[in-house]
């Protein structure tokens, strides 16, 4: 089944204006139409953790220095339910990071303060951090759950936990999440049922495993990831996922986040699906991004991504920045 020209079409719509803005005229004529597109699509997931102002800000200097590089932001209510949070605070904070060009979509750790808002009894584990051993009671004193996959919940309390969440968002002023990527990538059918039961369209949890070898090889979450996706590499990409209550696009994030590549490793993958597009004839879709929780130590690797991804261009090829699609 060949479902690329909708999905290229889709995708091409909303990253028109990126183009024509982040290339330069000379380097836009020397592309013709006929050559293959990579579409990358740049991420943030918002941990849910803090709103320290180090990483706002570095997320407003990048917002300056790229005005027309759109962001989908995998935001996270967490942070209203933060002891002694200011809701018009937390806002404003979040809006301070946006562009009117950005996604909203939505992103979910399992914090303790976030599922007892919601009306879920909160479980300590199981735990993807070193030795995995439950959260203990002093661990949890402020706040605690981020390493808490959130797929050990059953579906009534997940769809409990997204409907809270979309809502949440929604009565800040962010609107209703059609997008969504699990803490620590870790979906399950329960997870995505859920989804789907509360009008997500798409995921980007899928991610492959190598990238995370590095960094969290001693995790138990290393080893959830490799069983989790088993198959996904670094050119693949959206397919569909079944659930209860339709499908579910799975756009991998196949690029995979700032804190596990460098720059240079990136843009590894945006020339392995270069060259997969060249070779078919098809266009190919990158997912990168960052953490915002860590946005100050990691965003030199975006930018240099960044930096790379136009040099690309220069040369001929074309790279797009665009939205996440809602359909293949
Ligand atoms: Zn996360």
């Amino acid at each position: 089944m060949n479902l690329r020209p909708s999905l290229s079409s889709r995708v091409l719509t909303i990253s028109a204006l990126a183009l024509t803005t982040l290339i330069a005229p000379t380097a836009l004529k020397a592309t013709p139409n006929k050559s293959p597109l990579v579409h990358v699509i740049m991420t943030v997931d918002w941990e849910g953790r803090n709103l320290n102002p180090s990483n706002i800000a570095a997320m407003q200097q990048l917002r300056q220095d790229y005005p027309t590089l759109p962001i989908l932001h995998y935001l996270n209510a967490a942070y209203y339910f933060k002891s002694g949070a200011n809701a018009e605070q937390t806002t404003d904070t979040i809006r301070s990071t946006l562009l009117p060009i950005d996604q909203l979509g939505l992103h979910i750790h399992g914090w303790q303060s976030l599922f007892t808002a919601a009306g879920v009894t909160f479980r300590n584990q199981p735990n993807w951090n070193p030795g995995g051993k439950p959260l203990t009671d002093a661990e949890c004193a402020s706040d605690c759950g981020h390493s808490i996959p959130i797929r050990a919940y059953s579906e009534a309390e997940l769809s409990q936990v997204i409907k809270f969440s979309i809502d949440t968002l929604s009565s800040h002023g962010f609107g209703r999440a059609q997008h969504f990527r699990a803490g620590g990538w870790m979906l399950s059918q329960r997870v995505s049922n859920a989804l789907t039961a509360n009008g997500i369209v798409s995921d980007s949890s899928a991610v492959p495993a190598e990238f995370l070898h590095a960094r969290l090889y001693n995790y138990p979450l290393y080893q959830w990831a490799v069983q989790t996706w088993t198959g996904i590499t670094q050119t693949s990409q959206p397919y569909l996922l079944t659930t209860k209550h339709g499908a579910l696009l799975e756009v991998p994030d196949n690029g995979c986040l700032a804190d596990y590549m460098s720059g240079a490793q990136m843009l590894t993958v945006l020339k392995a699906n270069l060259a997969e597009a060249q070779a078919s004839g098809e266009e190919r879709i990158v997912v990168v991004g960052f953490h915002q929780e860590t946005a100050d130590d990691w965003l030199p690797h975006i930018r240099d991504f960044l930096s790379g991804a136009f040099a690309l261009n220069a040369n001929g090829q074309v790279v797009s920045f665009g939205a996440m699609p809602t359909q293949l």
